[in-house]
């Protein structure tokens, strides 16, 4: 039985009145999940907050004791605000901002502690892929992906599979596991978006495998991927754990990324990679417009249950979806009626472009060689 970690933190706290992470996210997914009934007693699992000795596993503890003293109130000096990377509009001092990101880290190490004898999790709070050990980057305090799989390891999990499919390249993750000759890492990325890191030529230890994407990437192009680099290359590395990076900021709607994937793009990964290895830990990520990250994440926990997301929403979750709000956002004015009563996207399929063909036979091209 898949298990959830989930968080009361996520409920109203916020990073600030402009900033993207605004808006309600895990909550939603929660409270989605609750009104259609995709509980099971036993499968919500509360987060615990991290110490930091565990977080220290990989992050530096001058600079967790800043966040802490931040988060308290105190007064951050300006040398120690540009060392650590916070206090600026992307990362700024928020009431949370040591608690809400050690509740992530700690659902994530919780998470590979549970899966030590194989499962399935879904971590939504977590998926923080731009964090470093010693700054904050990219609205990433702290990462929780890399201390999943350092807890992975931990478990006696060795070989990992780390699959990042958010618009963003995940370069705190690449930083941290890049070198590790049993970290597996795919990442699908927004081509020429920050953090512009995530090159083609990328290889690490030799298990490094990033593809930018042009804008207008669409799903038929997601499927393509999928069968031509996400799949085979799982199936070539045969890992006993697969960590999968779901941040819903590559769909159509999301103000971040120029993609336009539908939510169906992400169900397809989800249920692709799911066969390929015992143990599975999905998180979340970015996701910027309310309605389409709920929506998409709450398909992501239905679908590894196996359930049938019905074509018209029951009451009860309509009334969850038509409760969020998004402020400073024209389409928050004036949301379209199907993201109050559907969870799933109308498919966005298209052709598969020159540069995403061209990529994908380089990629193949260098799999037949180190293979
Ligand atoms: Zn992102």
């Amino acid at each position: 039985m898949p298990r959830f970690i989930g968080a009361n933190i996520y409920r109203g706290s916020s990073y600030g009145a402009h900033h993207p992470l605004r808006v309600a996210r895990v909550s939603t997914v929660i409270d989605l999940a609750r009104a259609m009934g995709w509980f099971q007693p036993g499968q919500y699992v509360n987060s615990p907050r991290a110490r930091p000795a565990a977080l220290q596993a990989w992050h530096d503890p001058a600079y967790l004791a800043v966040l802490q003293r931040a988060e308290a109130g105190e007064i951050i000096a300006p040398d120690l605000r540009k060392t650590y990377n916070i206090a600026t509009p992307s990362n700024p001092i928020f009431p949370e901002m040591f608690r809400r990101p050690a509740t992530a880290a700690g659902g994530s190490i919780l998470a590979g502690q549970m899966l030590r004898d194989g499962g399935v999790v879904h971590s939504p709070g977590g998926g923080t892929h731009h964090g470093m050990p010693d700054r904050a980057n990219g609205f990433c305090y702290l990462n929780d992906p890399v201390l999943a799989v350092l807890s992975l390891r931990d478990a006696g999990v060795r070989r990992v599979a780390y699959v990042d499919i958010d618009a963003h390249h995940p370069d705190g993750v690449e930083h941290g596991l890049g070198d590790d000759a049993d970290v597996l890492m795919i990442s699908v990325h927004e081509e020429r978006r920050w953090p512009f890191t995530g090159d083609l030529q990328d290889r690490g230890a030799g298990q490094v495998w990033n593809l930018p994407v042009p804008r207008g990437f669409n799903d038929t192009e997601m499927q393509a991927v999928l069968d031509s680099l996400i799949l085979p290359r799982l199936a070539a590395f045969r890992p006993e754990a697969i960590v999968l990076q779901c941040g819903a900021d590559a769909v159509l709607e999301d103000p971040l990324s120029r993609l336009t994937l539908s939510n169906n793009a992400h169900v397809a990964v989800v249920n692709a990679v799911r066969a390929l290895s015992p143990r599975l830990l999905v998180l979340g990520g970015g996701g910027y417009n309310p309605w389409s990250v709920g929506r998409c994440w709450a398909r992501v926990w239905a679908a590894l249950n196996g359930y049938e997301v019905p074509d018209h929403l029951p009451e009860a979750a309509q009334a969850v979806l038509r409760g969020l709000v998004w402020t400073g956002h024209r389409d928050g004015k004036t949301p379209p009626v199907h993201w109050f009563t559907t969870l799933a996207d109308a498919p966005r399929p298209g052709p598969v472009g020159e540069e995403v063909r061209a990529r994908l036979s380089a990629l193949e091209a260098r799999a037949r060689v180190w293979v």
